[in-house]
């Protein structure tokens, strides 16, 4: 990674980077090809950007950061089709990064979508969710949030896979808890990375006053409310933000994104057996979906160590299914996770094999695997 204090490529603006290349004696037009080189998925550090000299290669690898990701682990599910990988950040601090392939079907191109994280940990602390159980340690920079995704795209690349067509924030952290880093990052991948507004998906578990914000300031991107539960008894238990922004509070958010990005809000609800899946439930959730004219995915709880609750059995989930008649609905694929694959799963795994610390640092018994 070299020199954390050195400027990261994937954020540093225009006028910095030219002013940049003007010390090293460079013209102008320079910056736009290193930013393009920059994003070559097969290009890892500067020393890969065969166009540009020796001795300017190792300037810039100097005075520039090619990455603020290492990546310390990867491994692989689906028979390859999804590739987990472990982002070690400059201060020692670890996330969870995960990419995904979906071939082509049914009019459907084929896809491959890369789930990053906004934050170490998190404040929110919803019950049922592993990052939620450690607390926040901090958040992410903008320059980290990309550079996973450019981390994914190379290990994508390396597996003939790719290249990256979806970014999803849905990995550990609450990206709209750290506001300023996801309008950033989104900023940049979309003018950078050449991924539409629209294929960037932004999860939130209901920061109110936020979603006002991305909606004056970021690019349309696709908004999805971690919703859950469809009353605040029972949402305050698996979302303690509810407390301060209740579902009529956050539902009237998503109908403003809504309305004012012209594109459609998406509720998730992470199906959780006698907790969330019965049939009042699932009526007051098609109510809720239906007045923001919102899509519902449902994702079947992903067991995680530090709680007893888990899916419920196929016939119960069918039934809950049941009752949203009239709304669009999706299961997620919740493949990837007889590997512990699914986000917000691989740290934990990590853990148990005591890769990473309890406070997100790596352990000294880490296994390094080769992107
Ligand atoms: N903090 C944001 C984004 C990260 S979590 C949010 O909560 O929306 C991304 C999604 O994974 C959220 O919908 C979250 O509720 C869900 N999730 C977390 N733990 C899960 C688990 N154990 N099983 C299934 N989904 C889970
Ligand atoms: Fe945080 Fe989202 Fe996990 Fe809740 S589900 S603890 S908001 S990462």
């Amino acid at each position: 990674m070299g020199d954390v204090t050195a400027p990261p490529i994937s954020t540093i603006d225009d006028n910095s980077l030219r002013l940049t290349l003007a010390t090293l004696g460079e013209p102008a037009w320079r910056a736009g090809q290193l930013r393009l080189a920059a994003w070559q998925p097969f290009v890892t550090g500067f020393v890969d950007i065969r166009q540009l000299g020796a001795p300017l290669r190792e300037r810039l690898a100097e005075t520039l950061t090619f990455s603020t990701v290492d990546v310390a682990g990867a491994s692989e599910a689906d028979a390859g089709a999804t590739v987990k990988l472990l982002c070690r950040l400059a201060d020692g601090l670890a996330v969870e990064t995960v990419a995904m392939e979906t071939v082509a079907r049914r009019g459907i191109r084929r896809r491959s979508t890369v789930c990053v994280s906004s934050q170490v940990g998190c404040a929110v602390g919803c019950p049922f969710c592993a990052t939620g159980h450690m607390g926040l340690r901090r958040s992410c920079t903008a320059a980290e949030i990309v550079d996973q995704v450019r981390a994914a795209a190379a290990a994508l690349h390396h597996r003939d896979l790719g290249p990256v067509t979806h970014v999803v924030y849905m990995g550990m952290g609450e990206p709209l808890a750290n506001l300023d880093a996801t309008l950033e990052s989104v900023r940049v991948l979309t003018v950078h990375g050449g991924i539409s507004a629209r294929r960037i998906t932004v999860s939130t578990s209901g920061v109110v006053p936020a979603i006002d914000r991305l909606a004056a300031e970021g690019p349309p991107v696709t908004l999805a409310i971690s919703l859950h539960a469809a009353t605040d008894a029972l949402r305050d238990r698996l979302v303690p933000l509810n407390r301060a922004h209740p579902i009529h509070d956050l539902v009237a958010a998503g109908e403003r994104y809504a309305r004012r990005t012209g594109r459609r809000i998406t509720f998730e609800w992470c199906l959780i057996a006698g907790v969330n899946d019965s049939t009042e439930q699932a009526r007051a959730l098609r109510d809720l979906a239906a007045r923001a004219r919102a899509h519902v995915n449902v994702i079947p709880m992903n067991r995680i160590s530090d709680s007893p609750w888990g899916p419920p059995d196929p016939a119960r989930a069918r039934a809950f299914l049941g009752e949203l008649h009239g709304v669009r609905v999706t299961v997620r694929d919740t493949r990837g996770n007889a590997a512990d694959a699914a986000c917000g799963q691989l740290r934990a795994l990590l853990e148990a094999r005591r890769e990473l610390r309890p406070d997100g640092t790596l352990g000294p018994h880490r296994r390094v695997a080769r992107v």
